[in-house]
């Protein structure tokens, strides 16, 4: 039987992913100091400064970072439906069981290391499954 986690490390991982939630929050309301992405990006747009290129790659780069945190912070909730669902720890594309060293590593993975490499190449899953 191709099982998923033990109960234990079920609890285990829910523990990790909502600590790891909780300080993505902390890190998004720190950094954004309260305040919301539109509001925070008016203002550095009205940043006074006399070097304008350096000014937009400066916020660039910190709206990227809020986004990455934000695609980040969706991975944890899909982790943790999967979880109440009972597949959390098995793969999303192929069925199989994710190594534990890859779910500590990375609670939020969805995907086994192969799928996750394929994904990243581009290359579509074989027909032959
Ligand atoms: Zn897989």
């Amino acid at each position: 039987m191709n099982h998923g986690l033990l109960p234990r490390q079920q609890q285990e991982f829910r523990a990790l992913l909502l600590a790891r939630r909780a300080a993505l929050a902390d890190q998004r309301s720190a950094h954004l100091d309260g305040r919301s992405r539109v509001e925070h990006a008016r203002e550095l747009l009205l940043q006074d400064g006399d070097d304008a290129t350096q000014r937009d790659a400066d916020r660039e780069v910190d709206l990227a970072r809020t986004d990455r945190d934000a695609v980040e912070l969706a991975e944890i909730d899909q982790a943790l439906a999967r979880i109440d669902a009972g597949q959390y720890g098995l793969c999303a594309d192929c069925g199989e069981a994710i190594a534990l060293a890859r779910l500590r590593s990375a609670p939020q993975a969805l995907r086994c290391v192969d799928c996750e490499s394929r994904r990243e190449r581009g290359q579509p899953r074989p027909a032959s499954l």
